[in-house]
């Protein structure tokens, strides 16, 4: 017999840590000293560790690929936002970052991939990897794209909705088809 696991999946950017307003405008951090954690998400994580349903974190990075940053920041910037949940008392427990885009500037990571988001492609990796039952899932993402992913891998959508994009990018999640939308991450830790 095969028990499958249930998991609690998040995207990373604008649900973890917050995006920031740089001068060409809203971006995900673009240096470690800019991550600054979401209101809240420590609580989602960490009721999910006290419940021992692993924590994993669904991610597009495509900075590297964009040649925004090179591959060490990339993974300094991550690695700020672990420790900080560290610090929190709380952890994610395993990463799928999608690197790739359709039009970067990095040959070896510019293509049309499987895995990124609103592609199932990381879900259904993980799944895979972790013996995870993708129905019983949920995936807590702040975008349409993570709302199409979560969907077409089977799961259920939680959409955080805050204003910190540009208004198209907003305006978007606010339409998105998710099974729950929430205004505030502590609305999310009783669905846990
Ligand atoms: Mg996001
Ligand atoms: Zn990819």
């Amino acid at each position: 017999m095969n028990i499958k696991n249930k998991a609690f999946f998040v995207d990373r950017d604008g649900v973890v840590n917050r995006m920031v307003r740089y001068e060409g405008g809203w971006d995900s951090p673009q240096k470690p000293e800019d991550v600054v954690l979401v209101d809240g998400i420590a609580e989602v994580v960490g009721q999910a560790n006290k419940k021992n349903i692993p924590v994993v974190e669904i991610s597009n990075q495509p900075g590297v690929a964009k040649g925004k940053m090179n591959g060490e920041q990339s993974r300094a910037i991550e690695e700020r936002v672990h420790e900080l949940l560290k610090s929190q008392g709380v952890r994610i427990d395993y990463k799928y970052i999608c690197q790739h885009h359709p039009k970067g500037v990095v040959p070896e990571l510019t293509m049309v991939c499987e895995c990124r988001k609103p592609k199932p492609g990381l879900l259904l990796q993980a799944a895979r990897e972790l013996n995870i039952d993708l129905e019983k899932s949920f995936f807590l993402g702040d975008k349409a794209a993570d709302v199409q992913a979560g969907k077409a891998a089977g799961c259920k959508t939680i959409i955080y909705l805050h204003d910190e994009d540009v208004p198209e990018k907003v305006e978007e999640a606010r339409n998105a088809p998710a099974d729950y939308k929430v205004n505030s991450l502590k609305e999310v830790v009783k669905l846990i």
